[in-house]
């Protein structure tokens, strides 16, 4: 089962995706996490989108596809996937799409974890505190956001009509998001 995990920056996307590579022995394939660990080993890679990712801007969708390009054709994680943060633009659903045909796959269920810009903000500023990311500031928050209005929510219409899309209050508390989710999967 292919699962993407669909929202605004701090909907809670990478805590249901945890949940969900617990129950369904899955593999979250969080692109920010793995454009972090980049720049942690302070790799080639990691040097070319740091200051991108400190800005709160998308990283170059010739670095990011590739990254997902290998996840896909990883045979141990055929049919496991738990999308977080990809895709972000209508460009890279359709690259997604295409990867997926070429190996044999689809997106079986997307999550739209729906939250308000307020909720965003005030989750964002106690995430700082707790994971110190360098763009969890109020003026990066912003910026992150307005992308996601602009580029990553036109994606739902990409994917709304299709039988496993399903929109859930982000706004709720993780066990009653986790509950949801798990009562649409039944697991
Ligand atoms: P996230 O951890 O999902 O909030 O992502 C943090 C940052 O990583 C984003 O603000 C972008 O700079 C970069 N990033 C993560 N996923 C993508 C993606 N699918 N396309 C482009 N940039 C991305």
């Amino acid at each position: 089962m292919n699962i993407i995990l669909f929202g605004p920056p701090g909907a809670g996307k990478g805590t249901q995706a945890k949940y969900l590579v617990d129950i369904l022995k899955g593999f979250q394939i969080s692109t920010g996490d793995m454009l972090r660990e980049e720049i942690k080993k302070n790799s080639d890679i990691g040097k070319k989108i740091i200051n991108y990712m400190n800005d709160g801007k998308f990283v170059n969708d010739e670095i990011v596809n590739k990254i997902i390009e290998n996840v896909i054709n990883d045979k141990k994680k055929k049919g496991k996937l738990i999308f977080d943060g990809y895709p972000r633009s209508i460009n890279q659903a359709k690259n997604l799409d295409f990867l997926l045909k070429n190996s044999n796959q689809k997106i079986d269920f997307i999550f739209f974890l729906n939250v308000s810009k307020d909720t965003i903000i005030k989750r964002i500023e106690k995430r700082k505190i707790l994971e110190k990311r360098s763009d969890d500031d109020l003026s990066t928050i912003l910026k992150r956001y307005d992308t996601y209005m602009d580029t990553t929510r036109p994606v739902l219409d990409y994917y709304n009509k299709n039988s496993g899309f399903y929109e859930i209050d982000g706004a709720l508390k993780i066990e009653e998001i986790t509950a949801k989710i798990g009562t649409i999967l039944n697991v």
